[in-house]
């Protein structure tokens, strides 16, 4: 695998060990997202040792022709499945007694009901959010994997889906690379991908104009902006890179729910729920 992307979820959960110090009234949902990367971290690092393949015929001419890589529907998931019963152990040692009850109920479905919530879940059905959070869990350092296979031309995605699995993003952030200064990139909430979008457009509803667009800044934090469409009525965070180089924006996420209480509050809906479903 791609050393920076693997050195990227390793220094993620030391990350999630500062977020946890500096958002105190988030440190019970950061201490259960850390067990959560943990599992995934090891699921990367046996995954990759093993090797894993999947079928990427065809996927650059999806991609060129605006169609995601990967279709998540036929993959074949049975032999990842027993990694379910891993994780199932891990969230009934660390989750409050909701997610515990969910999580049992889940254990003891069998493999053929897990693979049948599996498919709806893969089919964008709303499903129960616990089950949700950990096929996330689950799918994410797979397809994280997966999509090292896969290359694609930034300039010329530029969608509000993932060119990767065709999911949509749960944050976004902006920051300088050698072409451009301040591009802004969104992050799949399901493979973790990353991909160029315009700064300045809504990413649900495809809005450009500014007196519809606002930027919201906290004082407390000021390195993420939150983005709010008043055409759609969504909102998206855009978490600055350059105010703070360490940031790992799908985890700033997580650590700022006071960002999506004010927003919901102010009766916007995110774009995509992250993997604990804010
Ligand atoms: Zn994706
Ligand atoms: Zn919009």
């Amino acid at each position: 695998m791609n050393t920076f992307k693997q050195k990227e979820r390793e220094f993620a959960l030391t990350r999630l060990m500062h977020l946890r110090d500096k958002f105190s009234e988030s440190s019970q949902i950061l201490g259960f997202m850390e067990r959560l990367l943990e599992f995934q971290n090891e699921l990367l690092s046996e995954l990759s040792e093993k090797g894993i393949s999947v079928d990427l015929s065809g996927a650059e001419s999806r991609i060129r022709s605006g169609k995601p890589a990967l279709n998540l529907n036929s993959i074949e998931w049975e032999p990842y499945l027993p990694y379910m019963d891993r994780l199932i152990r891990i969230v009934e040692e660390a989750g409050t007694e909701e997610i515990r009850r969910r999580a049992r109920e889940l254990g003891e479905m069998g493999r053929e009901g897990v693979k049948e919530l599996l498919s709806r879940f893969l089919r964008g059905e709303e499903i129960d959010p616990v089950v949700r959070m950990l096929f996330t869990a689950l799918l994410q350092p797979i397809l994280y994997l997966f999509a090292d296979k896969i290359s694609f031309s930034q300039e010329s995605w530029l969608r509000n889906t993932c060119p990767v699995c065709g999911s949509k993003p749960s944050v976004s952030f902006l920051m300088d690379t050698e072409d451009w200064e301040g591009a802004r990139f969104l992050r799949c909430g399901l493979c973790l991908t990353d991909w160029l979008y315009i700064r300045t457009k809504c990413v649900e509803c495809g809005n450009s104009e500014d007196d519809k667009l606002n930027y919201f800044v906290s004082q407390e934090l000021p390195y993420i902006e939150v983005q709010t469409c008043s055409l759609c009525r969504r909102y998206i965070k855009i978490v600055d890179l350059r105010k703070d180089g360490l940031a790992v924006p799908d985890l700033e996420d997580i650590a700022t729910v006071s960002l999506d209480l004010w927003a919901e509050s102010e009766g916007y809906v995110k774009v995509e729920r992250n993997i604990l479903g804010f």
